[in-house]
């Protein structure tokens, strides 16, 4: 076995661990651990975009939104935290050369999604997590006191008088890691792997969860899991891929097998899916249909550019005809408990993302609200445990 020693370990290398790692002190000794390959997270996923308070005047609507989406079952502080850090984050993703679509005046150009009731949505075509998590990585790679370690597993945490003092990990070739950290932050993700259809990769299994109950550290609403109404329905087995819901948001609907809308495609993501799940009881089919038939083709061309050609691929032109649909796990409300600095029950343990249960989400998350949160809380968590340390990157 081999020992290694850093201020901190982070097991995740998504948005939630990669900000945690750019905001922790520049003088500290950093180790990122990614289970697979690093484009192998659902950061890389994300379609819709990344939530932003437009303006003062949108913050009551805003909270709103998001409460409504959550049934009022959110931490009303944490819902704060994210809203209140949103534009400090965007705008730092700007600097570091995320492109967001913007006017013709420069301005940002917002999206809307189910459940909003006003555009504030920030993206990048239909692939806005790629484009951040690259810039991320980037920069993060780019850094000299961050280690990064691929293919490389946390199996469980050091463990000595009740505080967590670093995780053991497992590489590629079978070879145990004793990682030794002041500070030990899980960001790994999602729990989709546990399940027969996702959207999510399927390495993403909740390993932190397990782990962290293994070692008594309180979990919170483990059965809050969201399911999305629309993702592509095939027959192919692995992860189903997803419509963005930013599509309904732009206007598509949805029909059943006679060619009828049966819903109203802009409640929150459980009242659509659940309105989906009924639809095909009642005609006793396996999925229903999304036309995109009210959405302007210029729109379809320019910001479902994605979508189109997976689509295409798969025997379906947006701009002709409906797609089969059908919904999917994918997401995690729920995970291990944390208050508004992302420390959990156990001293020196952390996490972030969706792994983490901080309750900005309540029993059914807002759509887009999740790349927000997992970067808004990283940063937090890295000046928490920096305290005044400067910071490797000012944001
Ligand atoms: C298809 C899709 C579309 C989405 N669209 C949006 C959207 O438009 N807007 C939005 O806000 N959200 C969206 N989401 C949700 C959002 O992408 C995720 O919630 C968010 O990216 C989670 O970030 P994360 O850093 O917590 O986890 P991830 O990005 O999933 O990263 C998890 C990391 O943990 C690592 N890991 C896991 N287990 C271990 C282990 N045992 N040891 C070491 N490493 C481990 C993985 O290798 C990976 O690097 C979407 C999700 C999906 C699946």
């Amino acid at each position: 076995m081999k020992h290694l020693y850093y201020d901190a370990a982070i097991a995740g290398c998504g948005v939630a661990g990669l900000y945690t790692a750019l905001h922790l002190p520049s003088d500290k000794k950093i180790l990122l651990l990614s289970k697979g390959s690093l484009d192998t997270c659902d950061s890389m996923l994300a379609q819709g975009g990344i939530c932003v308070l437009r303006d003062d005047d949108d913050y009551d609507s805003y909270f709103e939104d998001t409460m409504r989406a959550g049934h009022y079952e959110n931490r009303r502080e944490s819902v704060d935290i994210m809203i209140r850090g949103s534009r400090a984050v965007i705008d730092h993703l700007l600097r570091l050369g995320v492109r967001f679509a913007k006017n013709p005046d420069g301005s940002l150009l917002y999206t809307k999604e189910g459940a909003h009731s006003r555009p504030r949505i920030c993206f990048h075509e239909d692939v806005t997590g790629k484009e951040i998590t690259t810039v991320l990585l980037r920069t993060v790679q780019a850094l000299p006191n961050v280690t990064i370690m691929e293919y490389t597993t946390m199996t469980d945490i050091l463990e000595e008088n009740g505080q967590c003092t670093g995780m053991i990990a497992e590489t590629a070739d079978g070879e145990v890691l004793q990682i030794h950290s002041k500070d030990t932050i899980f960001a790994t993700g999602g729990i989709g792997g546990l399940y027969k259809h996702s959207t999510n990769y399927p390495i993403l299994t909740g390993d932190g969860c397990r782990i962290a109950e293994k070692h008594g550290v309180a979990l919170e609403h483990m059965d809050y899991v969201q399911i999305h109404p629309t993702s592509f329905y095939s027959e192919e087995p692995g992860r189903q891929f997803l419509i963005s819901e930013s599509a309904r948001g732009e206007g598509a609907i949805l029909l059943n097998h006679k060619g009828e809308r049966f819903t109203n495609e802009l409640e929150p993501r459980d009242v659509v899916s659940a309105a989906i799940e009924k639809e095909m009881k009642k005609e006793h089919v396996d999925h229903e249909f999304l036309s995109f038939e009210n959405v302007p083709r210029e729109t379809i061309l320019e910001h479902f550019p994605h979508i189109r050609e997976f689509c295409l691929e798969h025997g379906y032109d947006i701009l002709k005809e409906p797609i089969p649909i059908v919904p999917a796990q994918h997401y995690f409300m729920g995970g291990i408990h944390v208050d508004s600095n992302s420390a959990t029950t156990m001293p020196h343990l952390y996490a972030v993302g969706e792994t983490s249960c901080n309750g900005v989400h309540g029993r059914n998350r807002l759509a887009s609200n999740s790349l927000l949160e997992s970067l808004v809380f990283a940063k937090r968590v890295a000046q928490h445990i920096a305290g005044e340390g400067s910071a490797n990157i000012q944001s």
